[in-house]
């Protein structure tokens, strides 16, 4: 089978030289023959043979795992049956969820001089899925074209006339929207474990006239409950002058009972040629979070509840309960802030509390006791879930983005970013207090961007920069600050081409017009030389901070770090595939789980 030899492999990858891109599915169901026939209707070949298994650490669980895997379906057409019907499963499951997608793309250039290829311009889609009729998405979000609805398109820049759908990525979570049996044939290729999940491996590619927008390419299949957990390839064929990109599109065990939902969707092109001899070079990642956006609600209506009850009753006993106007002014402050928190984090794009503040406020608090600083109310922490990088401050709260904290170097940049912030709050910079009145909160979520505005004018972001630069100088950082500043100007040298990166949707980006915040750290840092091997300036987007999609906690990955070979490797600031390590929800030892046939499958038997 020449279809479906689609080899995931973070570089260098032939693929097949069909076609990809623009991403309206019209699924044409065609009539077929009824009699459906596999390509291989054979039980794949035991793993249990000493020669053929690979010496892996799972070993000792690894043959239970397959006698109880043959057990559930003993042959390849089994499945195969239970994958599409699961599949049939998610596509309802996926009707009623709507999460928030989340696409940032950059496009390619050779780099003579480094010898890779390096971003050249960016494109950035933020919206909130819901396929209750197809796939759609209601974007947030739209650099070039706001306004124009929600089918709006979008320019990838001015080199290429070719134009991307955030629909488009937004497809990719779908492997196709009508899996039926008839329209495919499918070839078992292997047995695999990503992460800790052991998947049957298999390549599967249209029949003749199955229609347009058919999926092509290989699917992992986990063996407990038979979803498909990643499919990687592209849709096949393609309609008149428009292309179907490539794709590696994962998922992850989000709920008890197998409820795997997409997370994590890598793209890449590097020689799709569409027109006039013109080549199609990006990569982009997507992604998925906020399926659980009820409980995200229900959580910050505790919230409210608690900010507006009044004192104790002891308190009352001793005070007036009539606030002084200037505890007044502050509890409207307060009030302001706390309306807007809750907003942010009921449509998912603030993470909950968690355990990335507590490091946040670590290093704040840190500044504030060396710098002998003390305010009331408390200053906190919290991340908020997108890629752009951008800080700001909501009254006494500070704010920093998923891709800020992905890209600093070390914690003295993040002091750095970390104290800008505190000293807008240090010089008692307001927040437009409008946002106290709770029917401001009243408007759709894709206006978000439009209605919620932190930045600061240029009167107080140089004032909070020279503080900053006053209170870094008083601190632990002091002597470490030499990072930071090759932070900026990477920074800068970065941002022409990644202007939609290195901006803010909601506070202030790191550069002001042509200045870059806290601009006197880089004159004592070192020169920023992309070609050095051992200077890592700022890193690739992705490698801290991992989001769980359920319920949008975030965590600190803990990687080794790598050693870096070449200055290719570094990739400042840019985009990188995935390979998430898959676990099973809730089983420290994934095996032990028995993989209980579901009553619902109709399993065949007797085979
Ligand atoms: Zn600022």
């Amino acid at each position: 089978m020449q279809h479906g030899r689609i080899i995931c492999r973070m570089k260098a990858t032939k693929m097949l030289r069909s076609l990809y891109a623009l991403l309206t599915l019209s699924l044409v169901c065609c009539a077929m023959s009824p009699f459906v026939q596999t390509a291989y209707a054979q039980t794949p070949p035991a793993q249990t043979s000493p020669a053929q298994t690979a010496p892996e650490p799972q070993l000792a669980t690894r043959e239970v795992a397959t006698q109880q895997a043959t057990a559930a379906a003993s042959s390849f057409d089994q499945v195969v049956d239970r994958a599409i019907e699961r599949e049939h499963f998610f596509m309802a499951q996926m009707k009623q969820l709507h999460p928030l997608v989340e696409t940032y793309l950059q496009n390619l250039k050779q780099d003579k001089e480094l010898d890779t290829p390096v971003p050249i311009s960016d494109v950035y889609f933020l919206g909130r899925l819901d396929m209750s009729e197809g796939t759609d998405d209601r974007t947030f979000t739209s650099p070039t074209t706001a306004g124009l609805g929600k089918r709006m398109i979008s320019k990838l820049s001015n080199v290429y006339s070719m134009k991307f759908l955030p629909l488009g990525f937004a497809q990719m979570v779908v492997l196709d929207e009508d899996f039926q049996r008839r329209y495919y044939d499918f070839t078992f290729v292997r047995r695999e474990f990503l992460g800790e999940v052991r998947c049957i491996v298999m390549d599967v590619a249209p029949k003749k006239d199955a229609g347009k927008g058919r999926f092509l390419g290989r699917v992992w299949i986990e063996d407990q409950d038979y979803n498909i957990v990643r499919f990687n390839g592209t849709y096949y064929p393609h309609p008149r002058a428009s292309y179907y990109l490539h794709f590696d599109s994962w998922r992850a065990n989000l709920r008890p009972g197998g409820v795997w939902l997409p997370s994590l969707i890598y793209s890449e092109e590097s020689d799709l040629k569409y027109r006039l001899g013109q080549t199609l070079n990006y990569k982009a990642q997507t992604r998925l979070w906020g399926y659980n956006l009820k409980d995200l609600r229900r959580n910050s209506e505790f919230t409210e509840i608690t900010i507006d009850a009044p004192q104790t009753v002891h308190d009352q006993s001793q005070k007036a309960q009539d606030a002084s106007p200037i505890e007044a002014q502050r509890q409207w402050e307060r009030q302001a802030e706390l309306n807007v928190i809750d907003r942010l984090q009921q449509i998912g794009l603030l993470a909950p509390e968690g355990e990335i503040d507590k490091v946040l406020s670590t290093v704040v608090n840190n500044m504030m006791v060396t710098n002998n600083i003390d305010i009331q109310p408390e200053i906190h922490c919290r991340v908020l879930m997108t890629t752009p990088l951008e800080s700001f401050t909501i009254g006494h709260t500070i704010v920093v983005s998923r891709g800020m904290i992905d890209v600093l170097p070390d914690e003295a940049s993040l002091a750095m970013i970390l104290t800008h912030e505190l000293s807008h709050i240090v010089l008692g910079h307001h927040l437009n207090t409008k946002l106290a009145f709770n029917d401001r909160m009243f408007f759709p979520d894709e206006r978000t961007f439009e209605r919620m505005d932190f930045a600061r004018d240029r009167g107080e972001e140089e004032a909070a920069d020279k503080k900053a630069i006053e209170l870094l100088n008083n601190s632990p950082y002091k002597d470490k600050l030499g990072t930071a500043g090759l932070f900026l100007k990477a920074v800068q040298a970065r941002a022409p081409a990644l202007k939609n990166l290195i901006r803010g949707h909601l506070g202030d980006s790191l550069l002001n017009g042509d200045a870059t915040r806290m601009s006197s750290l880089m004159t004592s840092s070192p020169q920023f030389d992309p070609k050095k091997t051992d200077q890592v300036a700022a890193l690739p987007l992705g490698g801290r901070v991992k989001i769980d999609p359920w319920n949008n906690q975030l965590e600190l990955i803990k990687t080794k770090p790598v050693a870096i070979t070449s200055a290719a490797e570094k990739m400042p600031f840019e985009v990188t595939p995935f390979f998430p390590f898959l676990t099973r929800l809730g089983s420290a030892t994934p095996e032990k789980a028995a993989p209980v046939p579901e009553k619902t499958a109709a399993a065949p038997t007797g085979q």
